[in-house]
């Protein structure tokens, strides 16, 4: 017998008939002896519905109060959830954020855990209870909703994971694992039966939305083992049909480079005519972050005149209002600055641990987009990383590309 905590993203609660398909889940999985705590998303459409009405009434929202709009749609899942669970005779309960509580910092829209009561929720287990804990929201110090950023019910999935001390957190989600590439993408791409956590982090932090990068970062600083696998294709995560995320030291075949990931949430920010004197960075992103935005990509030239210069970064694009308008305010310190601004951009990464020992990877990729005629606007490297920004009209003709050209097709 195990304490297993499961976790089922939107599109596996979207309906009533598949909450139906979760609750059967959970009660073989009890079936089998097991503790479950689950965790479960907003029902597919419902977040970006929230969102969007909070960016209709402005741009500028205030973000406590986008909190207490976007929780809401967790906390119908987990009712619902527990209520086919109880209508199997299995005994279950509902707990929103700041019932567990899960206590994180007041940074709202992209708050982070900083600890489980797990109490209350052990005692729950211990009457043979399903604990259904609503994603994606927490308790602030100050005792507001907050969330986690979207995609977030992986990390609360983790964190419960890592706080109850489970066997395992298995993933439930639309895909039967993680893929080489996006399978949405690219037909040909294929499923990775273990992948490194450092690989995983990696992929989910340059744009593979499978999983939440905060969750990749915290199951390896806790050491959770993970499973993505699929709601809908009839198996229990107990018989382990999924992907395992797990260290690097057990996985034993790797490949140069394991994976193919894009992100289109990629917006590009360049200031033109920026004094070449030092402070200067720090007079923009000092700013940038005591709004909580989270800076990507940076490029600077080597001003040729040696008084001007050009910078461009990106940040993701539901932050770019945010970041012009921070910007507004550093313009006044910084007389002729020029801000110039696209969304229509994403970016392009390949990742695998094998770069760390093979020269030639990055070459490779220029060569390949080059010969589709593709523009590279900006690049970034890591140890097992290499990341391209492009147009984003590019993209899938990119990744497959790419995905043929490190021999990662499926036969
Ligand atoms: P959930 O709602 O269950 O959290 P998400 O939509 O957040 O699901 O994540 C699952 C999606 O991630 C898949 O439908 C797939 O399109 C996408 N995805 C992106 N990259 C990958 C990858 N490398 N492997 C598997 N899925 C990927
Ligand atoms: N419902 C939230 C979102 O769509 C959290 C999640 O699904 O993980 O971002
Ligand atoms: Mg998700």
């Amino acid at each position: 017998m195990a304490l297993l905590v499961l976790k089922f993203g939107g599109t596996s609660v979207a309906t009533i008939p598949a909450i139906e398909n979760v609750a059967n889940k959970v009660s073989q999985e009890i079936k089998l002896g097991h503790k479950v705590a689950v965790v479960v998303s907003a029902m597919a459409g419902v977040t970006n519905q929230l969102v969007s009405y909070c960016s209709s009434i402005s741009q500028l929202y205030d973000s406590k109060e986008y909190d207490a709009v976007v929780a809401s749609g967790e906390q119908v899942t987990s009712g619902l959830l527990a209520l086919a669970l109880q209508k199997r005779g299995v005994k279950a309960r509902s707990w929103q954020g700041w019932q567990v509580p899960i206590v994180t910092n007041d940074v709202h829209g992209k708050a982070r855990i900083k600890g489980v009561e797990t109490d209350t929720l052990h005692e729950s287990l211990n009457t043979g209870e399903v604990a259904v804990i609503a994603g994606f929201q927490g308790i602030a110090p100050d005792g507001r909703i907050t969330t986690l950023g979207r995609g977030g019910s992986d990390t609360s999935a983790v964190a419960v994971a890592a706080a109850l001390k489970a066997e395992r957190c298995d993933i439930y989600t639309d895909v039967d694992g993680v893929y080489t590439a996006d399978p949405r993408i690219v037909n040909r791409a294929k499923k990775i039966p273990r992948i490194s956590y450092e690989e995983m982090l990696e992929m989910a932090s340059v744009g593979a939305k499978v999983l939440q990068t905060r969750s990749v970062e915290l199951a390896m600083k806790e050491k959770v083992p993970l499973q993505v696998l699929s709601s809908f294709d009839g198996k229990l995560g107990s018989d382990l049909p999924g992907t395992m995320v797990m260290d690097e030291a057990e996985i034993v075949e790797q490949e140069v480079v394991s994976g193919v990931t894009h992100s289109r949430d990629e917006a590009k920010v360049t200031l033109r005519q920026l004094p070449d004197v030092p402070g200067v960075a720090a007079k923009i992103f000092g700013p940038l972050a005591d709004s909580a935005i989270n800076v990507d990509m940076i490029v600077q030239n080597v001003s040729a005149d040696k008084a001007k210069t050009d910078l461009t970064f990106t940040v993701t694009r539901a932050d770019l209002p945010k970041t012009l308008d921070v910007l507004k305010g550093v313009a006044a310190e910084l007389p002729g600055l020029q801000v110039e601004s696209s969304a229509d951009v994403s970016k392009v990464s390949i990742i695998g641990i094998g770069m760390r020992s093979y020269v030639g990877v990055a070459s490779r990729m220029f060569k390949t987009l080059a010969e589709k005629g593709i523009n590279i606007q900006v690049i970034t490297t890591s140890e097992i990383k290499v990341s391209v920004l492009i147009g984003e009209e590019y993209t899938e003709l990119a990744v497959r590309a790419l995905h043929s050209a490190y021999g990662l097709d499926q036969e």
